[in-house]
């Protein structure tokens, strides 16, 4: 039976990073993915901020493309924002987590696709893990088993184990090929939908994928909203953008999508015994923007250094590791979750056009602050200016009204 100092199960961006991080520092790592490669489930949109790449080490090859501009489309409004430089990326998903794989087995760890975690126990003081590589059933042993499979978190709870109740939001996302003309209108911008006209409980996006590529898709969170009692199948917003916004001819390429599933207050288990959870699979996607990937990586970097702590028995217990991670995330995540309940499900449509009305007159700089680094207090840089014109066209409306009652009043 082979030994490791760790198991990581799930290679999403937490499970490659984290066994990217443990390898790098010469412990045994084996990483496991149920699929086969990564061309499979490449379900994310993956937008992040510029920053991800130096974070994290990221070569140029796992960028799709860049973004330098932020346009926002409501029901009835349409606000741009704009930088000469490009800001954030769209990463290639696939090739992300190819990266961070063939990453972990350049620094000596092992690699294992095509292999399902089942189930793990304890036998004379070893922790034996059950997988199923390509087919046939294997054993190895484990000092510590890491849970980075997303929302399935499998590690943590067993097949039938009961599971708290999460909140899920469920995406689809075309890949679709469109002409050099029609890709040059996106090929450089984030462009979201809110609103009940394009997508009521959620959002929709087209992101630049890579030239002549655009990925349109459309997310939902699964719960009742204040008002909008019924909404149509993900696909058929999808088609709305296709048919109202784009206006184009386009050949699909492909169709993924993925549910995520989210606890509310990060009530989730971080760890039982020597199994640690990470990223998704402990709610490190953020509520409100869905934007899951450098977060997950922010855990896996922090559970690493846990990790090496409790492998060099300097603690026997993960406590810590929750109370960093709810040091680092759980005030930012719960304001978000506070913002993302009131605009995905009880916000009417006219509060949701006043979101463009009050970022409008933010650089993009400050709307990429509040969206992506949660600087909420930046609304606020809007709202004067906001007041202000609504001010003056109450001044302008009362003083025309004053003038044509004045003319009215001397012709009589
Ligand atoms: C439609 C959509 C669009 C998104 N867009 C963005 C975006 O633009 N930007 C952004 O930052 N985030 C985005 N996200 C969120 C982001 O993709 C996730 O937050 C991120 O992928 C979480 O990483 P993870 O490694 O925790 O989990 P995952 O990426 O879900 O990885 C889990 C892995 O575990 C594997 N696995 C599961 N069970 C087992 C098992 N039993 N045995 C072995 N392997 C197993 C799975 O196959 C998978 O590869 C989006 C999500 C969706 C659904």
């Amino acid at each position: 039976m082979q030994e490791f100092d760790v198991v990581v199960v799930g290679g999403g961006p937490a499970g490659g990073q984290c066994a990217r991080s443990l390898a790098k520092t010469g412990r045994k790592v084996l990483l496991v993915e149920r699929h086969k490669d990564f061309a499979i489930n490449s379900f994310s949109s993956a937008g992040t901020p510029l920053e991800t790449l130096s974070q994290y080490d990221l070569p140029e090859s796992v960028v799709g493309t860049y973004w330098n501009k932020f346009v926002v489309v409501t029901s009835n409004q349409q606000g741009e924002w704009k930088t000469p430089e490009a800001i954030g990326a769209v990463l290639d998903f696939g090739k992300l987590r190819e990266f961070l794989a063939n990453d972990v087995q350049a620094i000596g760890g092992e690699v294992w696709m095509n292999c399902r975690y089942v189930s793990h126990s304890q036998n004379t003081g070893q922790t034996l893990v059950s997988l199923v590589r390509e087919g046939e059933a294997v054993t190895v042993s484990a000092r510590v088993v890491v849970d980075a499979t997303g929302p399935f978190r499998a590690v943590m709870y067993g097949k039938d184990d009961p599971k708290p109740e999460f909140l899920s939001g469920t995406g689809i996302e075309y890949l679709i090929e469109v002409s050099d003309e029609v890709y040059q209108r996106y090929s450089d911008a984030l462009t979201f939908f809110l609103g009940y006209k394009w997508m009521p409980k959620g959002y929709s996006w087209i992101f630049p994928m890579a030239p002549n590529r655009l990925k349109v898709g459309a997310g939902i969170i699964n719960a009742d909203h204040e008002f909008v009692k019924q909404t149509e199948p993900l696909k058929h917003y999808i088609h709305l953008i296709l048919q109202d916004y784009i206006k184009s001819d386009y050949t699909l390429i492909e169709v993924h999508g993925s549910t995520l599933k989210y606890s509310r207050g990060l009530q989730d288990v971080y760890y039982r015994k020597n199994a640690i959870a990470i990223g998704d699979a402990v709610s490190t996607v953020n509520f409100l923007g869905g934007e899951g990937i450098r977060h997950a990586m922010q855990g896996a970097e922090i559970a690493s250094k846990h990790i090496q702590t409790y492998l060099d028995r300097q603690t026997d217990s993960f406590q810590d590791y929750q109370t960093e991670m709810h040091r680092v995330f759980l005030k930012t995540w719960n304001l978000s979750e506070k913002f993302g309940m009131k605009k995905y499900l009880q916000d009417c449509d006219e509060i949701v056009d006043k979101v463009v009305t009050y970022l409008r007159p933010l650089s993009l700089e400050d709307v990429v602050d509040i969206l992506f680094f949660y600087r909420f207090e930046k609304v606020s840089k809007g709202l004067p200016q906001y007041l202000r014109r609504k001010l003056d066209s109450f001044w302008t409306r009362v003083v025309s009204r004053w003038r044509k009652l004045s003319r009215k009043a001397i012709a009589s």
